[in-house]
């Protein structure tokens, strides 16, 4: 059986977390995001959710080898029952690149192949789209939705589809801290390709600018899919 390990990749913005949810959704993919899969840690008390929590705690970065740590667990994990995984923002740097490589190689998790998702958008849209999205307020769920795109769009206005908490705006969606966020994400992005580009591994580029079915549709036909 093939399996198929899948790393978005894009500014924040992009629409890494909604396409990852729509392939969970449609093609019964598994997908993890870092973020909640750190919350998760931290709940469940795991030594590695203790270190975690510390890091938060004293105000550091949550370091590289934690993070590499976890998503390997969590891929040891699940590989073995999903003939594809969606790993959401997931390598931020080179240096957690190179960490997940030199595990992947010395532990084995089986045969599958990695495949960099790149969604590609300018920084202007990527500014337009998060200025206006709202987030649902509950930490453990935090859906993203937008208004105009009929794929995104809550079924009640102002209330999460899933726990029914409110939809707020995030603090960090701010159109300033946006743009910083965009300095930070090209500053690592441009070194991430060239990284993957001379590991040879197999990049696929998704035009991510449409609405989310039509960029759903471009990367199964880029993949070779047809919706299940
Ligand atoms: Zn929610």
């Amino acid at each position: 059986m093939q399996r198929d390990v899948y790393l978005f990749f894009g500014p924040p913005g992009a629409g890494k977390g909604s396409l990852s949810s729509l392939c969970a959704h449609r093609l019964g993919w598994r997908q993890c995001s870092t973020g909640n899969l750190c919350r998760q840690h931290i709940r469940a008390n795991t030594a590695l959710g203790k270190q975690i929590d510390f890091s938060i705690k004293s105000g550091k970065l949550i370091a590289d080898s934690l993070i590499v740590e976890i998503v390997h667990d969590w891929l040891a994990y699940y590989l073995s029952d999903y003939n594809s995984v969606i790993l959401d923002g997931f390598p931020r740097t080179v240096m957690q690149a190179q960490m997940f490589n030199e595990l992947l190689r010395r532990q084995e998790l089986g045969h599958f192949r990695l495949i960099l998702v790149e969604l590609v958008i300018d920084d202007a849209t990527v500014v337009h789209r998060l200025t206006k999205r709202i987030v649902c307020d509950n930490k453990d769920c935090q859906t993203i939705y937008a208004q105009k795109d009929a794929c995104l769009a809550p079924r009640q206005q102002g209330i999460c589809d899933k726990c029914a908490c409110s939809l707020v705006k995030r603090a960090d969606d701010d159109e300033s801290i946006v743009k910083n966020r965009l300095v930070v994400y090209h500053q690592h992005a441009q070194e991430l390709l060239s990284y993957y580009q001379r590991e040879k591994a197999h990049i696929i580029k998704v035009k991510a600018d449409d609405s989310l079915e039509q960029v759903f549709s471009t990367f199964s036909n880029l993949i070779g899919l047809r919706e299940a």
